[in-house]
């Protein structure tokens, strides 16, 4: 057996480590859906979160199979036929909505940032100046790049000019700072196997009453994604009482809850600001070294992904060279950047001595692969952050 390699760190984008106490929650034979057990705790998931989504009870919390996709696949529920949706991305993910709307009959615009960078609120306001949007999207955390956007101060700009605003928090709730309701967000979603920490599996909304409004006979969803089927599930489990449309992933939202509740224990708050100090040490780390980040500027750094941009080696030997070292981190998906940079996700249960445990492990393979790094700079520096 390769000790160092069985004990492997996985500060990958998603899913990512999983405390125990969260697996122990789901290690149990199939339960029936409508049995107490379930049903209660599929009611205090829908609780916890508003809690997580910082919202109170006039925003709807709907819990669905699938995951990131789902959730935002989804909310093609609150969009009629020939609706006018602006879509603005960041990266990949961003880039996911296009993709997503172009299998419906509606109308998508989009505005894109270069890699590294995020759509200027400027930008954005004019454009919805312009037209009529029915739904503008935004991605808070940018995962194929790390960029961070400012939703806050986006949706004070833009609020007036729009219906519906959509956040996709996939790769920021439970680690950015996140207040749906005071932000004025119509539907804020994630998914479970990020900053929750929980398995993969399931896509999570929240959803405010005046989009709850749009919630329409006519919209375009298709079946299963159709809001109007599962909001009577949540409605009823939230009363306490078992209901069904599609056989629920049982185990996963056992688990869920159980992380919902560690993250209350934990705090929102405190839990923001450990993932801030590890975001940090992180970057100090690869700057340290000698390195750049791929987000190109201190407001567009996430919490949660760092890219880190490479000078001579290749991606891949990185990747398959760390886990030997016993860490595994991910790859650049981003098409511009493609090969030239790896990521670094810190979320969920990260802690400062798995920012140290991962700079270390990259410098050492840097150097082995003939990197231009300044060796042990970097973990002088992320020490520097924690101590
Ligand atoms: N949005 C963002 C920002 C993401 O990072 C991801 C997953 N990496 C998704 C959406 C899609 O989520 P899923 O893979 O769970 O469908």
């Amino acid at each position: 057996m390769d000790l160092i390699k069985s004990k492997k760190l996985l500060m990958h984008v998603g899913p990512v480590d999983i405390y125990e106490e969260v697996l122990y929650a789901g290690l149990k034979n199939n339960v029936g859906f409508t049995s107490d057990e379930f049903v209660d705790a599929f009611q205090s998931s829908l609780k916890r979160l508003r809690y997580l989504f910082q919202v109170d009870q006039t925003y709807q919390p709907f819990i669905i199979p699938g995951g990131g996709t789902s959730a935002m696949e989804s909310v093609t529920s609150f969009l009629s036929k020939g609706d006018k949706v602006l879509v603005v991305t960041n990266g990949v993910f961003g880039d996911r909505w296009l993709n997503i709307f172009k299998k419906y009959p509606v109308e998508v615009d989009y505005l894109r940032a270069e890699p590294g960078e995020y759509v200027p609120i400027d930008t954005i306001k004019e454009k919805v100046k312009e037209k009529h949007y029915k739904l503008l999207t935004l991605t808070h955390v940018e995962t194929s790049t790390g960029v961070r956007h400012p939703v806050k101060e986006t949706v004070e700009e833009v609020r007036d000019y729009v219906d519906l605003i959509t956040v996709d928090g996939v790769s920021s709730v439970g680690a950015e700072e996140v207040k749906a309701k005071e932000w004025n967000v119509d539907i804020y979603l994630t998914a479970s196997q990020k900053a929750i920490g929980a398995p993969p599996g399931l896509g999570l909304l929240v959803v405010s009453e005046n989009a709850m409004k749009y919630l329409k006979e006519d919209n375009v969803a298709g079946f299963y994604l159709d809001l109007r089927n599962w909001l009577p599930v949540m409605k009823s489990m939230e009363e306490g009482k078992a209901a069904y449309f599609s056989t629920p992933p049982v185990h996963t939202i056992f688990m869920l809850n159980e992380a919902l509740k560690l993250i209350e224990d934990e705090g929102i708050e405190n839990r923001v600001k450990r993932h801030e100090k590890v975001a940090e040490a992180i970057r100090a780390g690869i700057e340290g070294m000698g390195l750049s980040i791929v987000a190109k500027r201190p407001e567009a750094y996430s919490n949660t992904v760092t890219g880190v941009l490479l000078k001579k080696v290749k991606a891949q030997d990185v990747l398959t060279e760390i886990v030997k070292e016993g860490v595994e981190i991910a790859p650049g998906v981003h098409p511009a950047l493609q090969g030239r940079y790896v990521r670094i996700g810190h979320m969920g249960w990260v802690t400062p001595n798995d920012a140290i445990i991962t700079i270390s492990a990259l410098e050492r393979v840097l150097k082995r692969l003939g990197e231009d790094i300044k060796f042990g700079e970097g973990v002088k520096a992320a020490q520097a952050i924690l101590s």
